[in-house]
């Protein structure tokens, strides 16, 4: 499959160079307005092919995004001192109104894969423009939140995250909600795992995985600026669920007709990825508070999208 990546920049780079590593896709285009970023990014990158797969990684015009089965949106602007997270939006919902269009005249089919932050609002701004069904407009949501929160349950009960399956909902960002009530590990819920194991979950290891899940971004930003390897490595995995048809549950933000009572937001849950995008929701058990949690988050969303013009 090939792959256009909109936005050369760190997490659009990042992305591409997974997706080249692991040879998920058999060619990638990176587009940016700073073309020489993108022809400098595509070189550095299909330099690292030879040691690893055979995916043809270049830069080009929109047009060079002919046949391609999912395009990154990862272009964006950085917040200017002084302004607010409301105008840097404005600014950011500007740049998808010059993108999509033109992405979609050379890629009509394509499932549109949205990173750019605040990833739930774009997803939401992303799927309006571009007129498409949201099963085909995908934002990697809490993708990463999850594989943090798996990392950490698996780090205190002594099992690979693999074998975990908990699920981080809602906004990528303050108000996520760690879905503790129904995680698991192996077959057994992640208390009676850590009962087994005698590594108890008390609520102390709780809040500390918590704070973990949470503040990860704001840790990394702190000591490099911004982050990008892990969404880099998630939107792989979202691409590979795509290319493959695996039709595997991954929690990945779309515009959802109702949330708690919030009608079409684009927040995470598990969903079914396959070739057709998203083809299933998985609305998980939740207890009372993680319910309220979840209507909290997905009512914030929805106040900021209306203040928002675009
Ligand atoms: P991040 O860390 O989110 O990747 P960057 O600033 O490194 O942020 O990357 C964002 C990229 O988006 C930059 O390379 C920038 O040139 C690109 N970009 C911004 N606006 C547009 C636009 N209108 N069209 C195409 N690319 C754009």
């Amino acid at each position: 499959m090939k792959i256009g990546i909109v936005g050369a920049g760190m997490v659009g780079s990042a992305a591409g160079y997974a997706i080249a590593l692991k040879g998920t896709a058999s060619k990638i285009v990176f587009v940016d307005y700073n073309a020489g970023l993108a022809r400098a990014q595509a070189e550095d990158i299909a330099h690292a092919v030879p040691f690893a797969s055979s995916t043809v990684v270049t830069a080009g015009d929109y047009a060079e995004l002919k046949g391609a089965g999912v395009v990154i949106l990862a272009a964006g602007v950085g917040q200017k001192p002084g302004e607010s997270r409301l105008e840097l939006l404005t600014r950011n919902a500007e740049v998808f109104r010059q993108i999509i269009g033109k992405v979609l005249d050379a890629a009509p089919d394509a499932i549109l894969l949205v990173a750019t932050n605040p990833v739930d609002i774009m997803t939401q701004i992303a799927t309006r423009l571009s007129g498409l069904p949201p099963a085909r407009v995908i934002g990697s949501g809490t993708i990463l939140d999850t594989a943090r929160f798996r990392h950490l349950i698996g780090e205190h009960l002594g099992v690979a995250p693999r074998s975990v399956h908990a699920y981080v909902l809602g906004e990528h960002g303050d108000s996520e909600v760690l879905c503790w009530s129904s995680a698991r590990a192996g077959t057994l819920s992640v208390k009676d795992f850590a009962a087994q194991m005698r590594v108890p979950l008390t609520e102390g290891v709780k809040a500390r995985i918590d704070d973990g899940v949470r503040n990860a971004a704001y840790t990394i930003i702190n000591g490099k600026g911004a982050t990008w390897y892990g969404i880099g490595a998630g939107l792989e995995r979202l691409v590979r669920a795509i290319a493959r048809d695996e039709q595997t549950v991954l929690s990945v933000s779309i515009v959802t007709p109702k949330v708690e009572g919030v009608q079409d937001v684009a927040l995470s849950i598990p969903r079914i990825v396959g070739a057709q995008g998203v083809v299933s929701d998985l609305f998980p058990e939740l207890d009372d508070g993680e319910h309220e949690a979840l209507g909290a988050s997905a009512r914030l969303l929805k106040e900021t999208l209306d203040a928002l013009e675009y």
